[in-house]
């Protein structure tokens, strides 16, 4: 990727997504409430990994970080991550490398196999 384009990505297109979001904030608590629930979990009473995603975004929205991740931590890692890699977009816009997320293997193998055992877990914990 261009400098350029690096620079149009991080300082116009994502910051305007982000706005968008935080304006239509309302209209997205609002329609959150219409999702329908999840047939897994209706039929199975477990956990599926979507299972909260809904509920967490929404509390996101309303900035309230520690009920998002008592729903399901996916969206606030998701968040964590994109942030990351958005400071290092900015960064390589600005003339400098930073390298937050490591891009190795072993790295993403973690984060794959902490949000399986999550997965897990999260229905274990339910039920005991
Ligand atoms: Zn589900």
């Amino acid at each position: 990727m261009s400098k350029k384009s690096a620079s149009i990505l991080s300082f116009i297109v994502i910051p305007l997504f982000i706005l968008s979001i935080i304006i239509s904030r309302k209209a997205l608590i609002y329609i959150s409430g219409y999702y329908p629930e999840c047939l897994f979990h209706k039929f199975t009473g477990l956990l599926c990994p979507a299972c909260g995603n809904t509920r967490a975004v929404t509390a996101i929205l309303k900035l309230r970080f520690v009920e998002a991740a008592s729903y399901n931590i996916t969206p606030l890692i998701a968040i964590i991550i994109c942030t990351a890699l958005y400071i290092e977009l900015c960064m390589y816009a600005m003339g400098k490398r930073v390298i937050i997320i490591p891009r190795n293997n072993y790295f993403l193998g973690g984060v794959l196999a902490f949000m399986c055992i999550y997965y897990i877990l999260r229905n274990v914990v339910l039920f005991i």
